[in-house]
């Protein structure tokens, strides 16, 4: 029997035409979720199956305001979801798989947004999708993902490379939290950039070396990954100063940046020349009317929690007020 078998089936999507669907359930769609549910919008927001999103895969967040001593990523997406559905949102861990907007020039344009459970229909749409992480696009990249040595968090996956060699790929702040957050389990730790300079804030880079177990390679690039008989990662190819190095890695984290996730929307919205979202104004109003988008998706300069919360809000007051013209 399924674990799942005893659990009550949750509330049903909605049958008819609701005022404003989230895809998102990061901070700017969760934020975008309370201000819609404080004026009365009853938003419908879809999560995602893998809800919160890239907060969930970080530790402590140190500069989301209001919390002096930090606040563990989950924690904040716990509290941020709890907060919309006290405010009256509708929260479903569902993905929109496909979204079906109103013809352009429609009068009373409804959209329609496809999940495995079906079928909603909405007046308004914030677009709070985020961003995935890049990939090197090495051979044996993806091959050996899932636990076979590559990956994009570490945070979630440190703890499995105790006393082991990892490598970390990357100069911008994620990468320096990612080398840190190894440098408490693994043995050795080589952060290799193709830079000679940093993304990352200084703290953090300061913070890196000063950090026993960490090696900083400047102006190296990673360029093959070697797998061992079981097709798990054992070594990598770097070329940098020194010439070409083998260095021996279990781990490699790869930490290079996202890609905004548009997927969704294809051609029917435009995107900037860095292939986000292309929205005007300061409300993350779209090409489409009743159609706005907020944080990753569409942000290719902060790409904060709090500037994603920020946009999020701003989002959701200008669908309101779009709404109430509608309404009117
Ligand atoms: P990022 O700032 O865009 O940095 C990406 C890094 O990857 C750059 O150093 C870049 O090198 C390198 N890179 C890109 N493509 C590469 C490739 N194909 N091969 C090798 N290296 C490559 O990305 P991020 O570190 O993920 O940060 C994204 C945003 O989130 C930033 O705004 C950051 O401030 C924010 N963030 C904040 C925190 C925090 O405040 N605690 C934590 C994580 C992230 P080059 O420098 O040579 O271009």
């Amino acid at each position: 029997m399924s674990l799942w078998a005893n659990v009550p089936a949750g509330p049903a999507l909605p049958t008819g035409i609701v005022d404003a669907v989230v895809v998102g359930g990061g901070p700017a769609g969760l934020t975008a979720a309370i201000y819609l549910a404080r004026a009365k919008t009853d938003p419908v927001v879809l999560a995602g199956t893998a809800f919160g999103g890239q907060l969930m895969d970080t530790g402590i967040v140190e500069n989301f305001p209001g919390f002096p001593e930090g606040v563990d990523g989950p924690e904040l997406m716990t509290r941020m979801r709890e907060q919309a559905e006290n405010a009256g949102a509708s929260v479903f861990m569902l993905d929109a798989d496909a979204i079906t907007f109103a013809a352009p020039g429609d009068d009373a344009p409804v959209h329609e947004v496809t999940t495995a459970e079906g079928v909603v229909r909405t007046r308004s749409i914030v677009l709070a999708t985020g961003s995935s992480p890049k990939r090197l696009g090495l051979p044996g990249e993806q091959e050996m993902g899932g636990g076979l040595g590559v990956a994009y968090c570490a945070v979630c996956e440190a703890p499995l490379f105790k006393a082991k060699d990892v490598v970390v790929v990357g100069g911008g702040d994620s990468a320096m939290e990612e080398a840190l957050a190894l440098s408490k389990h693994a043995r050795r730790v080589r952060l290799v950039h193709r830079s000679a300079s940093f993304r990352a804030a200084p703290v953090l880079v300061g913070r890196v070396r000063g950090t026993a177990n960490v090696e900083i390679l400047t102006d190296s690039v990673v360029t093959a990954l070697h797998a061992d008989g079981a097709g798990r990662l054992e070594r990598v190819t770097v070329e940098g100063p020194a010439g070409t190095v083998q260095l021996p890695a279990q781990g490699l984290f790869v930490a290079i940046g996202h890609t905004p996730r548009t997927e969704l929307t294809g051609e029917a919205l435009p995107l900037s020349p860095t292939s986000h979202l292309h929205t005007t104004g300061l409300g993350g109003a779209t090409a489409l009317p009743g159609v706005f988008a907020a944080g990753d998706v569409a942000d290719d300069r902060f790409r904060q929690a709090i500037t994603a919360a920020g946009a999020g809000c701003a989002a959701a007051l200008e669908a309101s007020r779009y709404l109430e013209g509608i309404h009117v």
